[in-house]
C-alpha cells in the first residue's frame, strides 16, 4: 500500500488530479478477481484457495481474533486508504453493551470510522431467533431469514431459505468468525 500511495503522489503531481485509494469490499469484484487471479497464477495456498478475495485491508473473515486485535491489526493500514474506509467488528446477539461501548470508544480514540455488526437469523416456520443458524434448532426448518452485514450495509443473506447474494459472497459469509 505504501508503494501504491507513492505512485499516487507521483500521478497527482503529474496530472493535477486528486487520486485517492478507496478501501472497497467490491461486492462483485471479490468473486470476479479470484477467477482472474487463478487464470494467471492458479490456486495458491492462503492467497487464492477460497472462492473470494477478502475485503480491502481487513483481516481474513475466518481469523480467530478478538475485536481489539482486529482493530489493532487493521489500524496499521488506516492512513493508507484516504479515499474512504471502514473498520468493523461482529458481536454476538447476546452482546455485553458495556463492552461494545468500550470498543466503540477505543475505535473513536484511534480515529476509525467504526462499524458494529450484529447479525440475526430467524425461522419463518416457528419464529425462533438466533445470531446465526442454517437449520432451526427448534423445529429443524431451513426456511430461514438471515440478516448480515453485506459490505457497508446490512442485507438479507437469506429470505425464506433462499439467498439473493452472489455465490462468492455467501462462501465468505460462511467463513466469518471475527467480522
Ligand atoms: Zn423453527
Amino acid at each position: 500500500m505504501e508503494y501504491i500511495n507513492k505512485k499516487i503522489q507521483e500521478y497527482k503531481e503529474k496530472d493535477g488530479i486528486l487520486y485517492a485509494i478507496y478501501g472497497t469490499p467490491a461486492e462483485n469484484l471479490c468473486g470476479l478477481q479470484i477467477k482472474q487471479f487463478r487464470k494467471k497464477y492458479g490456486i495458491v495456498a492462503n492467497v487464492s484457495d477460497k472462492p473470494y478475495v477478502s475485503n480491502s485491508f481487513h483481516c481474513h473473515v475466518s481469523e480467530q481474533i478478538s475485536p481489539i486485535e482486529k482493530q489493532d491489526l487493521e489500524g496499521r493500514f488506516w492512513d493508507l486508504f484516504n479515499g474512504g474506509k471502514i473498520q468493523y467488528v461482529k458481536y454476538p446477539i447476546d452482546y455485553n453493551t458495556d463492552a461494545v461501548e468500550t470498543l466503540i470508544n477505543r475505535a473513536m480514540d484511534k480515529g476509525f470510522y467504526e462499524g458494529v455488526n450484529l447479525s440475526l437469523s430467524y425461522c419463518d416456520d416457528c419464529g425462533h431467533q438466533e445470531l446465526n443458524m442454517d437449520v432451526c434448532p427448534k423445529c429443524g426448518s431451513k426456511n430461514l431469514t438471515k440478516i448480515e452485514r453485506m459490505n457497508g450495509y446490512l442485507a438479507y443473506s437469506r429470505v425464506k431459505g433462499d439467498s439473493r447474494l452472489a455465490d462468492h459472497k455467501m462462501e465468505e459469509i460462511k467463513d466469518r468468525v471475527s467480522m
